[in-house]
């Protein structure tokens, strides 16, 4: 049984190698391997003593996610499905920087990382929520995502965005989570990392106890909480209002703000009330809103349309109008399934699971 050391501390991987290697730099040394030289194997780590490398290779492995399929994108985004040692399946989406501006200065790239294999909180316009809970990925698991797809396109540190917005509710995996964003630290500043949740308010109080906090943002989708309980059961749990309240403590530096995301569905919530209540709600925040068309999938989620673009246009040009700081994703690509809930983690649809949203709340 080989133990995996991607997601340890320093400290814990120093004690792991403690038997194996009496020089004390030798942790730091793996860990720089496993990294920012973003290595698979001992054998790769090519300036430790072969003896070690050897008794290493026997006792511990890397522990990055095998790559099962790659799907790439006329747009530069390319998808990435992994199998994680136990078989679970997840995906990882990149997504290019965008053009470079005139001045020649480069935007980064995004990786857009999941957090659980599955989710059970069943939103209704969500592919892996009806794939139904699956398990919460260890801090390993969740960097060595991150780790593989660097390593595959070719980027260093710093050179990219993460976004916690694949597979999940990592805020029902707020321990790992934690843990995957202080190891992340040394290769993305929490600045340019943002943690996206469907509205677990317990789990938004805990992440902002954090020293350096990532990016927040929200699944709102629906301001009313009628609607919002039918598109995210998880609003039985935690109502707009209670929501809010956490959007309204959580401690926002200077010039950051929260973004809310709207995943617009065709005659569902796209109408000017819908807007014109999204607009009060968004007011009450520092924020931006990111309206972001539905990426259909007919066999996963029938009966849910995209918006036409004229409607979604009009939604935007309202919230504008208020005040509100509108963007809206138009990408049909996998830069769209990238969004919460457009991930399915399996290349062919399979049974459709219908769960409840569990019982959460402490
Ligand atoms: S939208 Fe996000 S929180 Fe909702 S079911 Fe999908 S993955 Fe889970």
């Amino acid at each position: 049984m080989t133990t995996p050391l991607l997601g340890l501390s320093l400290p814990e991987l120093a004690q792991a190698l403690a038997p194996f290697a009496r020089e004390r730099f030798r942790a730091a040394q793996v860990q720089r391997w496993m990294t920012e030289r973003r290595a698979r194997s001992f054998d790769e780590m090519t300036d430790l003593p072969a003896p070690l490398r050897a008794a290493l290779g026997e006792r511990f492995v890397v522990g990055l996610p095998e790559v099962e399929a790659r799907t790439p994108s006329e747009d530069g985004a390319e998808k990435f499905l992994f199998r994680l040692a136990d078989g679970a399946k997840v995906e990882a989406v990149f997504i290019p920087a965008p053009r470079r501006r005139a001045s020649g200065t480069g935007e980064r790239v995004t990786v857009c990382v999941s957090s659980q294999a599955g989710c059970a909180l069943a939103c209704a316009f969500c592919v892996t929520g009806r794939m139904g809970a699956g398990r919460n990925l260890t801090a390993g698991e969740i960097l060595g995502q991150y780790l593989v797809v660097a390593r595959e396109k070719g980027f260093g540190p710093r050179a990219a965005n993460v976004v916690f917005m694949g597979m999940g509710e990592p805020l029902l995996n707020v321990a790992n989570v934690s843990r995957a964003l202080d190891l992340l630290a040394a290769e993305v500043s929490p600045r340019r990392t943002t943690v996206s949740t469907a509205g677990i308010v317990p789990g938004i109080r805990e992440l902002a106890k954090r020293e350096r906090r990532p990016n927040l943002a929200v699944s709102l989708t629906a301001a009313e909480d009628a609607l919002r309980t039918r598109l995210m059961p998880i609003n039985a749990q935690w109502s707009v209002r209670e929501l809010f309240e956490a959007l309204e403590e959580w401690p926002l530096e200077t010039g950051r703000r929260v973004t809310l995301e709207v995943v617009l569905i065709a005659d569902v919530n796209d109408s000017p009330e819908a807007a014109r209540a999204l607009s009060r709600l968004a007011r009450r925040v520092p924020s931006k809103v990111n309206l972001i068309p539905l990426n259909e999938s007919p066999e996963w989620l029938p009966g849910l349309a995209r918006p036409a673009d004229e409607k979604v246009n009009a939604f935007g040009a309202l919230l504008a109008a208020s005040g509100v700081d509108v963007t809206v994703r138009w990408s049909k690509g996998l830069g769209a399934a990238a969004a919460c809930g457009q991930l399915k983690g399996r290349e062919t649809p399979g049974r459709v699971l219908r769960v409840p949203a569990p019982s959460v709340r402490s």
